[in-house]
């Protein structure tokens, strides 16, 4: 038996990030994993892969279409997906090590196994290390995996998940695509730019579900507007495959074929042999584990963060939480702001948001003014050639406190930095209306829009 003072399960942004923090705060950590490369979800099969695959899938449709616009001439361009996929693994690869070496110079003692809550203090590592250890204080970081849907009949290469998506051998013909949240358009988008048709299938009468309901709308248009083919409120009953083709069932309509199908409907939370039942540990209806404040689950010093818990999966918000856990068993209070955690979607233009919706504002029958500013009237973007989307920053009609910011626009995935710290600091759209912005930059779209909110916007 070796001990610790804290054990992490999950080496993923949740994980890490806590035994990183515990170990600045002078606690002996240990950090189990079952892959053989820590940074989770995120690094291996989600964020960092899929943003390199829409990174290089943009730069060739630019090659191919917009170069001439700036007066460049290229000859043929020809996509080569093996040196593509190649660079994508480059670049896990070396985000991995850089992950190793943190842990390393943190002093974080790495486990490489399958981690299993045996008693309230004790965890088993089964696979290349086998080992008992025991600490008073265990975090839960196990993350989450695809959920699946009934009558589908996964294969792993032909009707897949988001995992097998990152890695086609060959562009589709006609690639399906059931689920139009985050990673249904940003997949799709990368498989479209590189030569498929991407249809995509979504339950809901809307896409990305959560986002302020207008940008959502807006994005909808200029997706279709690239070629992106969308089914809003369509049930899918089966898919099968047939040889090389699949077929897809639909409630009421005509069954679609084409050459691969991604489901990307969401994700469930990894918590099977973790032990939950067995220590009486509290999940909620969708499985997620139940925590109180400090991140406690229902067994003392048994604690869980990111994607296991409630709230949006997402990787900072993971790293947020495995933060305010240790400092909270370390120090005795931590918090997350909730309302300050951005989402992007990577699509082009991107679409980024922080701080409540225009619908949940209504809902909550909060009065608040609202201020737009297209990029259309930006000269950066102007300069870059993309003038489509726009800034909108929702205010509180009494107090002018930013509320909402939402973007949809180029590179809105790093302009949401400044609305964030707004919210994060109770910043009124006057306060940003008033702080200079560089010029020409894209972040004067941001300025203009709280000028709009207190409708003096100079450019529009
Ligand atoms: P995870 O990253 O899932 O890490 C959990 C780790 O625990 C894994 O490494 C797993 O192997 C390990 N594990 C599980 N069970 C055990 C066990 N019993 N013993 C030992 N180890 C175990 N989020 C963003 O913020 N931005 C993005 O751009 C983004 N893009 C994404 C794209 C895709 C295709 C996907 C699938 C997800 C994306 N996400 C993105 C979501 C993001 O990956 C997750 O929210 C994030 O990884 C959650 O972090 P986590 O630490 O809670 O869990
Ligand atoms: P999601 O929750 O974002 O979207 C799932 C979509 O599938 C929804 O629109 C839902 O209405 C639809 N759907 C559900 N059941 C359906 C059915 N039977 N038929 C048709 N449509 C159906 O889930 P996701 O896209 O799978 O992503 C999972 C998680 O990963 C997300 O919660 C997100 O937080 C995270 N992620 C984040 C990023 C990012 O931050 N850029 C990128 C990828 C993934």
């Amino acid at each position: 038996m070796e001990r610790f003072d804290l054990i992490v399960i999950g080496g993923g942004p949740g994980g890490y990030t806590a035994a990183i923090r515990a170990a600045q705060l002078g606690l002996s950590v240990a950090c189990v994993e079952k892959e053989p490369i820590c940074g989770g979800t995120c690094l291996r099969v989600g964020c960092i892969p899929s943003k390199v695959l829409l990174e290089s899938s943009e730069r060739y449709v630019e090659a191919k279409n917009s170069f001439s616009n700036h007066g460049i001439k290229v000859g043929d361009v020809a996509l080569d997906l093996a040196g593509l996929m190649a660079r994508k693994e480059t670049v896990v690869r070396n985000l991995a090590r850089g992950i190793d070496t943190l842990l390393k110079k943190n002093h974080v003692r790495r486990y490489r196994g399958t981690g299993h809550v045996t008693a309230q203090h004790v965890v088993r590592v089964d696979g290349e290390d086998k080992v008992e250890l025991e600490a008073p204080h265990i975090i839960l970081a196990t993350g989450s995996m695809p959920a699946s849907l009934p009558n589908v009949d996964y294969d792993g290469d032909r009707i897949v998940t988001s995992t097998e998506a990152l890695s086609f051998g060959d562009v589709p013909a006609h690639l399906v695509v059931i689920g139009a949240g985050y990673i249904g358009l940003e997949l799709g988008m990368v498989w479209m730019r590189l030569g498929a048709r991407v249809t995509v299938l979504e339950y809901l009468p809307r896409i990305l579900p959560g986002t302020d309901e207008e940008m959502a709308a807006e994005a909808l248009k200029l997706f279709q507007r690239q070629g992106m083919e969308f089914r809003l409120d369509t049930r899918v009953t089966s898919v099968k495959r047939e040889n090389d083709q699949c077929r897809v069932y639909l409630e009421g309509g005509e069954p679609i074929s084409c050459d691969r199908v991604l489901v990307a409907v969401g994700r469930v939370p990894c918590t099977q042999g973790l032990g939950l039942q067995e220590l009486g540990i509290q999940t909620d209806r969708s499985g997620r584990i139940v925590v109180q404040e400090g991140f406690r689950t229902s067994v003392e010093g048994i604690y869980a963060v990111g994607d296991l818990i409630a709230g949006p999966m997402l990787a900072h918000k993971a790293q947020e939480e495995g933060v305010a856990c240790v400092e909270g068993i370390v120090e005795g209070y931590s918090h997350v702001n909730y309302d300050a955690i951005p989402s992007v979607c990577y699509t082009h233009p991107e679409i980024a948001a922080v701080g409540k919706t225009e619908e949940s504002l209504r809902k909550a029958g909060t009065a608040f003014t609202k201020g737009v500013f297209p990029f259309l009237a930006n000269g950066r973007a102007h300069t870059l050639g993309e003038t489509e989307g726009r800034v909108k920053i929702l205010a509180d009609a009494k107090t002018d406190r930013v509320l909402g910011v939402h973007i949809l626009g180029p590179r809105a995935g790093d302009l949401i930095a400044e609305a964030v710290a707004a919210i994060q600091f109770g910043a009124s759209s006057e306060d940003l209306a008033r702080t200079c912005h560089a010029h020409p930059t894209l972040s004067e779209a941001i300025k203009e829009a709280a000028l709009a909110v207190l409708g003096r916007a100079i450019h529009f």
